[in-house]
């Protein structure tokens, strides 16, 4: 999709192909043409039939504004976006989409029905999805099960985890009963687009997510994004679900972090821009996947110790820096759910292998490793400890590395196992602290990663 001009494409309903024929469409390059009712015509609804409608695609859109209708039915954008007031004059010109409040008697025709209602905060700080509910009781009452194929039911409004599963469907197999699969097929399928670029975002999104019943593909689903280029990744609903929350979470932690760190240069009469042009210019370390996974606290040398300096930092300069104030405590939460991961099914005094101690592996640097901090509670808890990190010569510990090591866990030289004894032995849980215990050939009851989540 993306290429204006459409010749030879396919039509998946006869309405599609009627449209596609009436305005002499050139159709698309590749891909079906479908028939598309949007409901829900905010910023995600009026980009979607946009986009949609000029990708040759039919659509119509549905609100329960009477001025958005009315808007859409002349052409005119109820919304200000680059691009889309053109759009939608040409769309209206080629007859490829109108507005109406009632898509019911259209549904048999649809193709598709793409869900972009809001879901508003609540009180509470949960998002209200009670237009999500009240959309697809619509949809559910009003799609036939003796269709050619299932209609496509694709929600794009950002809701929690959990709501296609404990919502969505149930609303469709309370209204359609044992029609259900022959009726809908209901798709997750997040919108990724920034007010002011959406339209370019459209056609170029970071990438697409497609959550199923089963985590497979959708047919449907590629044909609608044929042609376009982005990471893709088919999930199940929950997946799908979650990606807008953590999404939007990051990208408010980086303007909250960048914020912190440009006021306490303003407070210090640090040149804020230089700063931030230094931090930027790192696209190995500090822009860049690096760090950036489930798994492991971090620890060692350095973080700990420079974060805790940096909020003494901002709290001397009378800057609140809420979010660095955060992450020492954030770490901590992590070990404990660690420990909890580990002994959540552990009986009293069972056997525990800990695969690495160091806070990485190939290095011999215990200073604030998270991994030691697990092994001295467990040892703390009863559990009949042993330790293998190829990199741990006690013999060769020394200066502040030792003293800390010794501080906090004494029977350090008595823990350690070397590979043989480690492969010898048989245990009641494996930890694998550091991404190395795959390597090894032990019998362990129950394995828990902690390295990767
Ligand atoms: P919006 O509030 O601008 O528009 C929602 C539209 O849904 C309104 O016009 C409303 O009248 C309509 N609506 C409500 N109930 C309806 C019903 N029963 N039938 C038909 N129409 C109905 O919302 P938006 O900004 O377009 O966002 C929609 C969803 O997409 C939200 O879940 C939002 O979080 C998510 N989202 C928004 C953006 C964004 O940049 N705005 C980006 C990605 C995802």
């Amino acid at each position: 999709m993306g290429a204006s001009g459409r010749l030879g494409g396919r039509c998946r309903s006869y309405k599609a192909c009627e449209f596609a024929r009436a305005v002499n469409a050139t159709a698309l390059d590749e891909g079906d043409l479908m028939y598309i009712v949007v409901y829900g015509l905010g910023y995600v609804g009026l980009t979607a039939a946009a986009c949609l409608a000029k990708g040759g695609h039919k659509v119509l859109g549905v609100d329960l504004s009477d001025e958005k209708v009315a808007a859409v039915n002349r052409g005119v954008s109820p919304i200000a976006e680059p691009g889309i007031e053109a759009a939608f004059s040409e769309a209206r010109q080629s007859n490829l989409l109108r507005a109406t409040h009632d898509p019911s008697a259209e549904l048999a025709e649809a193709d598709m029905a793409m869900v972009c209602v809001g879901t508003p905060s609540s009180a509470d700080g949960t998002h209200d999805l009670s237009y999500i509910a009240e959309v697809t009781r619509q949809i559910a009452s009003a799609v036939k099960p003796d269709r050619p194929r299932p209609l496509t039911v694709v929600y794009r409004s950002t809701i929690r985890p959990g709501t296609i599963d404990d919502l969505v469907l149930p609303i469709f197999r309370g209204i359609l009963g044992d029609t259900v699969d022959a009726a809908v097929e209901v798709v997750y399928n997040p919108e990724f687009l920034r007010e002011s670029t959406a339209m370019k975002d459209y056609f170029n999104p970071p990438k697409i997510v497609v959550g199923t019943g089963d985590g497979k593909p959708s047919s449907t689903m590629e044909a609608l994004y044929e042609g376009i280029d982005a990471p893709r990744f088919n999930t199940r609903f929950r997946e799908a679900e979650i990606t807008k929350f953590v999404d939007n979470s990051w990208h408010a932690v980086k303007v909250g972090f960048a914020n912190e760190i440009g006021r306490l240069c303003v407070r210090l009469g640090i040149d804020a821009g230089i700063v931030s042009r230094i931090f930027l210019s790192d696209t190995k370390l500090n822009v860049s996947a690096y760090y950036l996974r489930p798994g492991g606290a971090f620890g060692g040398s350095c973080l700990p110790k420079d974060v805790r300096a940096l909020q003494h930092l901002a709290g001397e300069a009378g800057i609140n820096a809420a979010i660095v104030d955060s992450v020492l405590r954030s770490n901590d939460a992590h070990k404990h759910f660690a420990f909890d991961l580990c002994t959540r099914d552990l009986t009293p005094g069972a056997r525990v292998l800990v695969v690495g101690l160091a806070f990485k592996s190939d290095s011999d640097d215990l200073r604030e490793s998270p991994n030691l901090d697990l092994v001295s509670r467990l040892v703390r808890a009863g559990y009949e400890v042993s330790v293998y990190d190829p990199s741990i010569v006690p013999e060769r510990l020394m200066g502040q590395n030792l003293g800390y090591a010794y501080a906090n866990l004494p029977s350090l030289r008595e823990l350690l196992v070397d590979r043989e004894q480690a492969e010898r032995d048989s245990y009641d849980l494996l930890v694998d602290a550091n991404g190395q215990g795959g390597a090894l050939n032990v019998r362990a009851r129950q394995i828990v990663n902690l390295h990767s989540l």
